[in-house]
């Protein structure tokens, strides 16, 4: 693309914008959390599965004004395209596989058009058009947030209390040691990579474990472009490895304050105050079946995830970067693991994880909303005999085995059980392989259209 093109393009977007005629939506969750799928079944359900069927709570398909959704000509420049169409080959092989996770970010953007409902437009136009930008970015990254509010001392404070708890203490044990061993006096390039790299073999431990979520600084786990700068030479050393200042100590204060300031907040600033609607995901299941701890770290994740969207006038955020996210999905995801009678208790899981009750009210500034759904269902539900009574089940490809099983997955607590249940019922909810499609046809969900709804709905009358 010539200069020219390049500023026809971004003229062409500040024009949209100016009208209204362009949503940047944000898709993130923590690793696992189902944002490939999500971003996949989303541009497909707007490109190729926009039927009344399919859509029915989708306003605008439901209405007959939706003319149809085509990835836009012309792709960002600057940051990598989603891979929509190879992740779509996965789900559309003889034997359909779940496609590869992203990692770091990227983008694809979509033109959608439709009859205007009302106003001037549904009379003049034939159609209008919307451009919509779909922007996925780990959400890991949201989790060094707030180390804007704590020091180098603090943040090595509470990384230590993590470390202490039951799931990762053991995991830890070998990084203490090399604390332990470690001469404060040396801040050499080679001892800096040495510890760099032993904390980041423990941060890819944790976050192949099942069940820890709280892994910071996002970025060494998930560098992006990152990779190998020196800002990210960080780790935390043991507390009481801070009380005499020394020449590692000093460094170390000195990386971390540079990965806050040309990491974290150039993040915020060019990237996330850019967004205009978000999708957070949740895999509640996943941590419930991984234990009482896990689900604990998973509450404690969420909560310093919302903080990003928490714009209240006096908050950290507001006065730096100014977001302008207007609605906040929160979405569990994967809920075709279970049978859809337990929806009801999921979205409320979700709610007491987030400790919002975020139904339809109103989260500071940005308006929210909580739901089950699954980008990708891959199951079907249907009924078993149990001693004369009819039980609901799940049947589908059992990812493990890769058989077909039935089975009834077990109920949802609508609350986070106390440890007591924990101790005494072990949650094993499935996971199953992608269903076999008929050619083009739809890729099945549940909930898609409501998501679609509450993100654009508005945008689209
Ligand atoms: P990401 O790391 O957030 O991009 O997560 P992915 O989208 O790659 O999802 C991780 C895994 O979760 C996938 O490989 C699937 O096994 C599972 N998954 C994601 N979304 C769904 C869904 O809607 N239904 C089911 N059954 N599994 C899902």
């Amino acid at each position: 693309m010539s200069w020219l093109d390049k500023l026809q393009h971004q003229s062409r977007q500040l024009r949209h914008r100016a009208l209204d005629r362009h949503v940047r939506l944000g898709v993130t969750g923590l690793s696992g959390a189902g944002k490939t799928a999500f971003i996949t079944s989303l541009v497909h359900q707007l490109t190729q599965g926009d039927s009344p069927q399919n859509l029915p709570f989708f306003g605008v398909v439901q209405q007959g004004r939706y003319l149809g959704g085509r990835l836009a000509a012309e792709q960002a420049l600057t940051i990598p395209r989603f891979p929509f169409e190879h992740n779509l080959s996965f789900l559309q092989q003889q034997q359909p596989q779940w496609p590869p996770s992203t990692t770091g970010w990227s983008q694809l953007s979509l033109a959608l058009r439709y009859k205007a409902g009302q106003g001037l437009r549904s009379h003049l136009q034939s159609y209008s058009e919307l451009e919509l930008d779909i922007v996925d970015y780990p959400g890991e990254w949201l989790l060094d947030l707030p180390l804007l509010q704590l020091d180098y001392q603090q943040w090595c404070e509470f990384s230590w209390q993590l470390f202490a708890k039951p799931h990762r203490q053991a995991l830890a044990a070998e990084f203490k040691h090399l604390l332990v061993d470690t001469d404060l006096t040396d801040a050499s390039e080679s001892q800096l990579q040495a510890l760099t790299d032993a904390y980041k073999k423990l941060l890819q431990q944790f976050s192949s474990t099942a069940g820890t979520y709280l892994n910071q600084p996002g970025r060494l786990l998930v560098p992006g472009e990152l990779a190998g700068a020196p800002m990210l030479q960080l780790v935390p050393l043991l507390p009481e490895q801070l009380a005499e200042h020394t020449a590692l100590t000093s460094k170390l204060t000195s990386h971390y304050q540079s990965y806050r300031d040309y990491v974290v907040k150039p993040f915020y600033k060019q990237h996330f105050s850019q967004l205009d609607r978000q999708v957070v995901l949740v895999d509640c299941l996943s941590a419930l079946n991984a234990g009482a701890a896990a689900t604990e770290e998973l509450s404690q994740a969420l909560q310093l995830i919302m903080q990003s969207f928490n714009y209240g006038p006096s908050s950290l955020l507001r006065r730096l970067f100014k977001p302008q996210i207007s609605k906040v999905l929160f979405a569990a995801s994967k809920a075709d693991h279970v049978t859809p009678e337990q929806h009801q208790a999921l979205t409320l899981l979700l709610q007491n994880l987030l400790r919002q009750p975020l139904k339809q009210t109103t989260y500071q500034l940005a308006k929210t909303e909580a739901m089950a759904l699954a980008a990708l269902s891959a199951s079907q539900t249907g009924y078993i005999e149990q001693s004369g009574q009819k039980q609901v089940c799940l049947s589908g490809i059992d990812s493990e085995s890769g058989n077909k099983i039935s089975l009834f997955p077990g109920d949802v607590p609508a609350e986070v059980p106390d440890d007591t249940v924990f101790a005494s019922h072990k949650f094993s909810f499935p996971s199953f392989l992608p269903l076999s499609l008929a050619a083009n046809a739809n890729l099945p969900h549940i909930r898609m259209d409501h998501a679609l709804q509450f993100l654009l709905g508005d945008k689209l009358r």
